[in-house]
C-alpha cells in the first residue's frame, strides 16, 4: 500500500491543534453559519463555495472528507453528496445540454443508465460500447462515461485509450471508480477528466451510511457545485461526513484484507464444477490486458460466479443454503454478501441481455475466509444433495 495515500486515510488534514487537542475532528453539526456583521456576510455569499454559509454549500466536517478524497484520487478537488447516485446525477446535470448524447463503456449501474433514460425527455440520448470504443463516438457526444471494472462481470477497460479520445474529440471523460477505491486505481493519473465514488461502499465500508463524491479539477468541480450539487440538493450530513471519514482511517488495512479474501475464495471455487465460470480481473489474462497492471493496483472483494444450472430455484437454493453471507443488495462492507439478477420470471429477458440466469454476485467481507470457504462447500453439498 502505497504510504502517501496510508498517511492521507489517516492522519491528513486533521491538526488536532487546531481543535483543542481532539484526536477525532468536531463534527460541526450545524445547517447555517452565522456573522459578525451584514458586511461580512454579503461578502461570503458573494462565493458560497469558498466560505461557510449554510451546510447545502460548504460545510467544515464535509470539507475535511474532500480534502482527503481530493489528495487520494490526486485531484484538485472533490465535492461530497449524500450518496452515489446524488453525485453521478450531479454530474450529469451540470455537463450535459438538451441534445447531447452520452457514450457508456461497459456495463453501467442500472440506475445510470436509468437516469439518462429518463433524461431522454430533455432530448438527451445514451448508446453503450463495450469495445471499439471511437466508432461509436457521435458529433453530439458530451460525456464519455466508464466503469472499469464493471460491477457484474468484472471487465476492465483500458483507461488511457479513453482519456486519449475524450481529449481528441473533446469529449468529458467521467468514471465510476467505486469497485476499485482511489487505492486500487487513480483515473484521473490516467487523463480522466472526474472520477466518481460512491462512498456507501468500501470507502465508508461499515454499511452504516450512503455518500458520493465527484474528484476532478477546480474548475469542473466547481461547475458541478454551482448546478448539480447547490441546486440539486444531495447533500452530504455532516454527522455522515465523519462515519466516513472513519471509514477511510482504516481504508487501507480494510482492502488489502477484503483483496486477500477473495483472493483465497477464488482459489477455492476454482476448484468447483458446479461453476461455469468465475469473474474476477485477477482472473484476467495480463496478455490479453497488457494494461491492467499499470492501472490497477489491487483487487477488491466483488466477483461474480456462474452457476452451470442456473435460473430461479436453482439460485435459491444455493443462496439460501448459505450462512454466513447475507442476502441483501450494495456491496464494499465488512461483511459477506450474496446477491443474483435472477428473479421468479425473469429469465427470458436475462437471456436477451446476455446475461447468465445462474449468475450470483459476492462481496467478500472481513470474516475469516476460512469461514466463508467452509459456508460455500457447506451450500455446494446441500445443492448437490437435494438433487440426488
Ligand atoms: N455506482 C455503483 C457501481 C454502484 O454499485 C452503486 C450502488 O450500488 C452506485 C454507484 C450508487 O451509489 P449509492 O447507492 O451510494 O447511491
Amino acid at each position: 500500500m502505497d504510504n502517501y495515500d496510508t498517511h492521507i486515510c489517516t492522519q491528513y488534514g486533521d491538526h488536532p491543534a487546531e481543535h483543542k487537542g481532539a484526536v477525532s475532528p468536531p463534527i460541526y453539526q450545524t445547517s447555517l453559519f452565522a456573522f459578525e456583521s451584514f458586511e461580512a456576510f454579503t461578502q461570503a455569499q458573494t462565493k458560497e463555495r469558498e466560505n461557510y454559509v449554510y451546510t447545502r454549500g460548504v460545510n467544515p466536517t464535509t470539507e475535511l472528507l474532500e480534502m482527503k478524497l481530493a489528495k487520494l484520487e490526486r485531484g484538485e478537488k472533490c465535492k461530497c453528496f449524500g450518496s452515489g447516485m446524488g453525485a453521478i446525477s450531479s454530474v450529469f446535470f451540470s455537463l450535459l445540454e438538451s441534445g447531447d448524447h452520452v457514450l457508456f463503456v461497459n456495463d453501467i449501474y442500472g440506475p445510470t443508465k436509468q437516469l439518462i433514460t429518463f433524461f431522454h425527455k430533455f432530448n438527451i440520448t445514451y448508446t453503450t460500447a463495450y469495445d471499439d470504443v471511437e466508432s461509436h463516438i457521435q458529433p453530439n457526444t458530451r460525456v464519455i462515461y466508464v466503469e472499469s471494472p464493471g460491477t457484474m462481470n468484472m471487465n476492465v477497460i483500458h483507461l488511457e485509450s479513453i482519456s486519449a479520445l475524450g481529449k481528441k474529440y473533446g469529449i468529458y471523460t467521467v468514471i465510476d471508480n467505486t469497485w476499485s477505491t482511489p487505492l486500487f486505481q487513480k483515473p484521473l493519473t490516467h487523463g480522466f477528466d472526474l472520477s466518481i465514488h460512491s462512498l456507501t461502499k468500501y470507502i465508508g465500508g461499515h454499511s452504516d451510511v450512503t455518500g458520493g463524491a465527484v474528484i476532478g479539477s477546480h474548475a469542473l468541480v466547481d461547475k458541478i457545485f454551482e448546478f448539480g450539487f447547490q441546486l440539486n440538493g444531495s447533500t452530504l450530513s455532516p454527522q455522515d461526513a465523519s462515519l466516513i471519514i472513519r471509514g477511510l482511517r482504516t481504508l487501507p488495512i480494510r482492502m488489502q484484507q477484503h483483496q486477500q479474501n477473495a483472493l483465497m475464495v477464488i482459489d477455492y471455487l476454482k476448484t468447483k464444477e458446479e461453476i461455469a465460470k468465475i469473474y474476477h480481473p485477477s482472473l484476467l489474462k495480463v496478455k490479453e490486458y497488457p494494461y491492467i497492471r499499470h492501472q490497477m493496483k489491487g483487487y477488491s472483494g466483488v466477483l461474480s460466479i456462474e452457476l452451470k444450472e442456473g435460473g430461479f430455484e436453482n439460485v435459491a437454493a444455493f443462496i439460501n443454503s448459505l450462512t454466513l453471507f447475507k442476502i441483501g443488495v450494495s456491496w464494499g462492507g465488512y461483511e459477506s454478501l450474496v446477491n443474483s439478477p435472477i428473479k421468479p420470471h425473469n429469465a427470458d429477458e436475462l437471456i436477451k441481455a446476455g446475461i447468465s440466469t445462474g449468475l450470483v454476485r459476492f462481496s467478500i467481507g472481513l470474516e475469516s475466509p476460512h469461514s466463508l470457504i467452509s459456508d460455500l462447500e457447506n451450500a455446494f453439498q446441500s445443492i448437490s444433495l437435494t438433487k440426488s
